[in-house]
């Protein structure tokens, strides 16, 4: 039994062939067309599959089992339709779902961006062996995704999960998405670059890092200069640190995970920088209890994430995976 596995993102894209355990065997990335018309972009992602398949159906006698799908949101991810991605004009309302399940004959999965990425996580990363985690990531916006009870946590139409939009502060900063105080608009990576790029004082390092260009500044400057002790950096990164505090606490007393899985900004800025005053910080607003349970961890799966992710859609609860989970984590 084989996997497909397709990365759909605003800039890249990732077609992946993987075996019954949802390893990896091939891959093509390539940056995303945009040739005005979704149905000829998907059919050169379909033409990039079809190769992975021609190849590996022959070497290893094995048929293709299910295709998963990484979309950007919103997505209707039960319909296996987009909505209207912010980043890719052209394939709003396309039912990619219906179209691969035409193209592949198999069934296909979908899901949004961040509940794929938190199926990886959980499945190949930093989630395995978890049953209840809480996956985010900062790099623009912020992507969550909820594994409850060892499922993916789906909701009324399949988009569960939006915690940079629960608020937390009133009325607070406007956020991207046309709501207020909510958590990305504090720590979203387009955010605080916005609001770096504003009251970086020139006597700091982060300025010098982005080369004096105001524009340039980007929350990676700030990290390197706060490793390296630069005082306005340090209390930023402290501002920043207490606002995801604050939008973790509400997401544990709600759903008590035992496992966080923090990407992109946090996973950047590491152990003794991030994670370790996080935890502190954390565990000040939690019962004791709580604090003994829950383990707050960086993302490991990096650039292997946009191929983890597709096949992890297509791979979770299948037969063979539910009855062999270990071969699922031999890798
Ligand atoms: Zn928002």
């Amino acid at each position: 039994m084989l996997f497909l596995g397709i990365d759909i993102g605003g800039t890249k894209r990732v077609v992946v062939v993987g075996d019954h355990t949802g390893r990896p065997l091939e891959q093509i990335r390539k940056p995303m067309e945009d040739s005005g018309n979704w149905r000829a972009d998907l059919a050169c992602l379909v033409e990039d599959g079809r190769a992975l398949l021609a190849k590996w159906e022959t070497e290893t006698g094995e048929t293709l089992a299910r295709v998963g799908v990484s979309v950007p949101g919103p997505a209707d991810t039960k319909r296996g339709v987009l909505l209207n991605p912010p980043n890719l004009k052209n394939w709003h309302n396309a039912p990619v779902g219906a179209a691969l399940q035409a193209a592949f004959e198999v069934e296909v999965r979908v899901e949004n961006d961040a509940n794929a990425a938190a199926l990886a996580e959980h499945e190949f990363g930093a989630g395995r062996g978890a049953q209840n985690m809480v996956y985010l990531t900062m790099s623009t916006g912020i992507g969550a995704g909820i594994i409850s009870d060892g499922e993916l946590l789906r909701g009324a139409f399949g988009a569960a999960g939006e915690v940079g939009h629960m608020p937390i502060e009133s009325p607070g900063e406007s956020c991207r998405c046309g709501l207020t105080g909510c958590l990305e608009a504090y720590v979203g990576g387009n955010a605080w670059r916005t609001r770096l790029q504003a009251c970086t004082p020139e006597s700091s390092s982060v300025f010098e890092r982005a080369s004096g260009d105001r524009e340039a500044i980007r929350p990676e400057h700030l990290v390197a200069a706060a490793k390296e002790g630069d005082a306005f950096a340090c209390g930023e990164f402290d501002r920043w640190l207490d606002y995801l505090a604050r939008g973790l606490v509400p997401v544990i007393m709600l759903l008590e995970p035992d496992r966080i899985v923090l990407g992109t900004i946090a996973t950047a800025a590491g152990e003794s920088l991030c994670f370790a005053p996080l935890r502190e910080r954390v565990a000040g607003r939690l019962w004791p209890h709580q604090r003994e349970r829950l383990s707050i961890v960086p993302a490991m799966l990096g650039d292997d994430l946009p191929a983890r992710a597709g096949l992890a859609v297509a791979a979770v609860g299948a037969p063979m995976l539910s009855s062999a989970p270990s071969a699922v984590r031999a890798n």
